[in-house]
């Protein structure tokens, strides 16, 4: 579904990711781990068009996307939960979530079904969200991304900053979405991202350290060590 082959991203003459690769298949979660600074945001940049690459490909359902514009690789069905989760402050929940609803969209994500899987943001529709928690937020973003029927998610970073409790309940919420459509996730915390994934990357100063099966990620002693220990 999802293959970069090789890409090269700069900020300036800053050369961030130095040849990256990684794919995911069209039925599967994959995580891309890291410590804070290694790359992770900015490959998921490179993927929406916000960093393209100067070098290497991104082909997304066989489509060459490298170089287009966010708002085309938005509509080719690629839905973004920055790590920033830019809600609109100053409007409510609905329509936060109604701006970004796809008229033309005929799929399954619809005002009513969203809500169905985020029953706490059914409670808190006309909150606006600038008066949110993080992890209130962080459920809307995700919300959001969805009503757009996406094809495939990228999620950056869904668990910073959130306190224990809601961890599990947004690790719930990507359980049920892992049935519904494929994901690559980004986290530096790996337990949670290990959860929820098939399959992960470990990534290093803008290079690609492993690729493996979450159960090879978890039990690989030097991979955890030196990659994943905070
Ligand atoms: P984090 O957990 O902090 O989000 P990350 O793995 O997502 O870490 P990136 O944000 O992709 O890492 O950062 C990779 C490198 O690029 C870091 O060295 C960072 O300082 C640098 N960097 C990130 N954004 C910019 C920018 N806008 N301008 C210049 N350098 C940047």
């Amino acid at each position: 579904m999802l293959d970069v082959r090789d890409i090269h991203s700069y900020y300036g003459d800053s050369h961030v990711l130095q040849g990256i690769s990684l794919r995911v298949g069209k039925r599967e979660s994959v995580c891309l781990l890291g410590r804070n600074g290694a790359g992770k945001t900015t490959t998921m940049k490179s993927i929406m068009g916000y960093v393209p690459p100067r070098k290497g490909t991104i082909l997304f359902e066989g489509r060459d996307i490298t170089r287009l514009r966010t708002h085309e690789i938005v509509r080719m069905g690629i839905g973004y939960v920055p790590e920033d989760r830019r809600i609109f402050p100053q409007l409510t929940v609905r329509e936060n979530l109604e701006i970004a609803a796809r008229r033309d969209a005929s799929g399954r994500w619809d005002m009513a079904s969203v809500l169905e899987l985020f029953p706490l943001l059914k409670r808190l529709l006309d909150r606006k969200g600038g008066k949110m928690s993080g992890g209130e937020q962080q459920l809307l973003a995700i919300a959001r991304a969805l009503i757009g029927n996406p094809a495939f998610l990228l999620l950056d970073e869904p668990c910073e900053g959130l306190a224990p409790v809601i961890v599990e309940e947004l690790k719930r919420t990507i359980l049920i979405l892992k049935e519904a459509l494929p994901f690559l996730i980004a986290e530096q915390n790996a337990r949670f991202a290990l959860e929820v994934s098939d399959r992960g990357y470990v990534i290093e100063k803008g290079l690609m350290k492993y690729e493996g099966t979450t159960e090879s990620l978890r039990s690989n002693a030097e991979v955890q060590q030196r990659y994943l220990s905070v």
